[in-house]
């Protein structure tokens, strides 16, 4: 397959364009298009055949379901039976934004879409282009992070056709997404509502708005072996680099003086990289690649290298990386749930 490849600004949309890709989607076509969060690989919401699309494109496991991604409110009441009050409070409050709620679905939300769950995932984007798409599109677009199933999301158009070159119609590339980081998830289909995924959306802002909401043990690090998370995507492996990633912990002069034994030692054969705060870039002079990942002050900056700095690694052919650890007060919960996933759980304290 030939997939299109279009650039657009999004303070000056190209309207012919964005009406061109709304049609892909019309007739059962996959198109990938920036959000606020990641790039998405969007599809027909309504249509089961789009969805099995959208599985095959990113080789992602059929039992991991899908957002359906919404451009007004009201487009919500077609696609979810019923919508506690707490839901649309929060949805009221950071709609459109990076987040994400769970319902319980209506008949006309295909069980391809949602994994044969009887609950569908909402979000309504910030992003005009992503907006102006759903509209065209009909009002309903599915849309994963549109990467291939495992590897770091996208974050750019770049990103995209690496992954995506040859097996969607088209790519809609805006530049960098501003946030980096997929949506918080929260299920409202609970006794208490429950945030399956860290995201922008912090617990706080989700609690000042809406009072308790609890994290899923299965997600967050709580639970006993062999409890599965509630949203299914959170057990693959994820965001993973091809190189093996080493998170290391502790105090700063140990867990430079660890990386530091372990670049030096391979050096030779192995090719290393570091993700590091700015303060630290030159404390790691045996590393091949050595990626400022800016400073705990502004957290948002590190979030958005996130996945880019992964990738990063891939293209230079980094055989080990090392990243210090970003546990900030605010985005940490969200940056260390993704990093820990990349790196497979292998995380070493000093
Ligand atoms: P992605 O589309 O790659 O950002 O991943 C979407 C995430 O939302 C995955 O972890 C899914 O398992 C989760 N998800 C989507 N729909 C539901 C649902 N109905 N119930 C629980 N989790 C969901
Ligand atoms: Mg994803």
């Amino acid at each position: 397959m030939k997939t299109e490849y279009i650039k657009t600004d999004a303070d000056n949309i190209d309207l012919q364009a964005i009406k061109k890709a709304g049609r892909i989607i019309r007739s059962g076509g996959l198109v990938a298009f920036p959000t606020e969060t990641v790039y998405g690989l969007g599809g027909d919401a309504l249509n089961a055949g789009s969805s099995q699309k959208i599985y095959e494109a990113k080789g992602r496991p059929s039992d991991n379901p899908l957002i359906v991604h919404i451009a007004q409110f009201d487009s919500i009441y077609k696609i979810a039976s019923y919508i506690p009050p707490a839901a649309e409070k929060l949805a009221k409050m950071y709609w459109p934004g990076p987040l994400t709620i769970i319902l319980k679905k209506t008949r006309i939300v295909p069980d391809e879409t949602t994994g044969n769950l009887p609950t569908v995932a909402v979000r309504f984007p910030s992003h005009p282009v992503a907006q102006l798409l759903i509209k065209e599109a009909g009002g309903y677009i599915a849309a994963p992070s549109a990467n291939i199933s495992g590897r770091p999301s996208p974050t750019t158009g770049e990103h995209v056709a690496v992954d995506m070159d040859g097996r969607i119609d088209m790519i809609i590339d805006s530049g960098p997404c501003r946030i980096g980081l997929e949506s918080t998830i929260v299920d409202f289909t609970c006794d208490v509502p429950m945030m399956l995924r860290p995201g922008y959306v912090s617990q706080q802002m989700l609690e000042d708005v809406i009072g308790t909401v609890e994290k899923d043990p299965a997600v967050f690090g709580e639970a006993s072996e062999g409890v599965k998370p509630k949203a299914p995507g959170m057990k693959y492996r994820h965001y993973a680099p091809r190189g093996v990633l080493t998170i290391v912990s502790g105090k700063k002069a140990d867990v430079i003086n660890l990386i530091n034994d372990r670049t030096a030692k391979n050096s030779s054969k192995v090719r290393t990289a570091v993700l590091c705060r700015s303060e630290n870039t030159s404390c790691y002079p045996q590393a091949d690649l050595v990626i400022d990942m800016g400073d705990d002050k502004n957290e948002e900056k590190i979030a958005s290298r996130l996945y880019d700095s992964l990738r990063k690694c891939d293209e230079e052919n980094i055989d080990e990386i090392y990243s210090e650890e970003f546990d900030t007060p605010g985005l940490g919960l969200a940056i260390m749930n993704r990093l820990i996933k990349a790196a497979g759980h292998n995380l070493i304290r000093v």
